[in-house]
């Protein structure tokens, strides 16, 4: 160092702001004056860290005769020609400098790569919940509890019979309601089966155990066997919780977030009922729905053969009368011939008949 450098002086008795100061090398050592003072702190004992905003300077601070003094040297380039000098370049106080500095810098990179996680991560989500929302949807349904899940469906039946019709007695009625408890025997959630006034080729399930089957699909089945096929098949579908997969797919997103602030439920519940009539399944939910489905029949010693029975039936009404079954559980080539392999490895065995004369049953109410 061929001249002194500008540095502030702070320590016993002089004002907080510090005092002008300068640092020379002298024969080998440190000197730090000023018009009162003179310092020679040794070289390996004074302590450094950076200081400034945006920490430009330098802080070189020793004791002596056990009080604290300290020299700030702000401006960067006399930082860098102090710790530039030859005896001090190499001392543990620059050394400990160097390595507090490389933690600096690792820590604000951290900050920086978390922060921008953190910026991201709710697009990262998003780009993942369309590359696999179905995992993503299973996972958020699972942690639904059963019983929010019951309450949900409760107040979806609610709002659908305030548009539609219900019967629930009658020779029709009680075929559903008695097939349906022998399709639904043993399960977690409490069943219910009801028979809706409607003309439309229609059944479906709301989430916690509500089954509907409109009176126009049990006019269309050929026998009672046919009936059971539908039922078992909208059991499952409550039963694998479908419709809740669904709609949680539907909202995207927005299922996420809901989820997150803890408020999937009230979100799920504040969409209307009609929705959950017609909610088109996916494949992998029908082929689940008809998989179960005649497993449960079989299970039950009904002839499962009434459920592929009852698609034929369908098909050719589609024709006569609207189906919406059809539409809201689309029927496709592999579920066909998955329904048929399954017949056929069941060989010859015997299923007594269901015991419903005549049929179908009349869909007249009992007075
Ligand atoms: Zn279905």
């Amino acid at each position: 160092v061929n001249s002194a450098i500008d540095a502030w002086l702070f320590g016993p008795g002089l004002p907080p702001a510090g005092r002008a100061a300068f640092i020379s090398l002298e024969a080998g050592a440190l000197v730090i004056r000023n018009g009162e003072h003179q310092f020679r702190p040794s070289m390996h004992e004074v302590s450094l860290r950076e200081v400034g905003f945006g920490r430009p300077g330098i802080e070189l601070a020793w004791s002596q005769s056990g009080e604290q003094w300290a020299v700030h040297v702000l401006n960067a380039a006399n930082a860098k020609r102090l710790l530039s000098i030859a005896e001090f370049r190499h001392t543990a106080s620059v050394a400990a400098l160097k390595r507090s500095q490389q933690r600096a810098l690792r820590w604000r990179r951290f900050s920086m790569a978390t922060l921008a996680t953190l910026l991201l991560a709710p697009l990262l989500l998003l780009i993942l919940f369309f590359l696999n929302a179905d995992p993503i949807a299973d996972w958020i349904v699972s942690r639904i509890p059963i019983d929010q899940e019951i309450k949900f469906g409760q107040s979806a039946l609610e709002q659908f019979r305030a548009e539609q019709e219900i019967i629930d007695s009658g020779p029709a009625f009680d075929a559903v309601a008695t097939i349906g408890a022998r399709l639904s025997k043993g399960s977690k959630y409490p069943f219910q089966f009801h028979l809706a006034d409607d003309e439309t080729l229609n059944a479906f399930a709301l989430p916690g155990g509500v089954v509907v089957v409109n009176k126009g699909l049990v006019a269309a089945t050929k026998r009672s066997e046919e009936l059971a096929g539908v039922i078992a098949h909208e059991v499952q579908h409550v039963e694998y919780r479908h419709s809740l997969v669904n709609l949680v797919k539907q909202m995207g997103f927005s299922a996420l977030w809901s989820m997150a602030i803890g408020d999937l439920v009230t979100t799920l519940a504040g969409r209307a009922a009609l929705e959950l009539t017609g909610l088109k399944f996916s494949r992998d939910a029908e082929a689940e729905a008809d998989d179960k489905g005649f497993d449960a029949l079989v299970a039950a010693d009904i002839d499962p053969s009434g459920m592929p029975d009852f698609f034929e039936t369908m098909e050719k009404s589609v024709g006569d009368a609207p189906s919406g079954f059809l539409s809201s559980h689309p029927l496709s080539h592999d579920r066909k011939l998955a329904m048929q392999e399954k017949l056929q490895a069941l060989g010859n065995r015997h299923f007594e008949a269901l015991q419903f004369t005549p049929w179908p049953p009349p869909i007249v109410p009992t007075q």
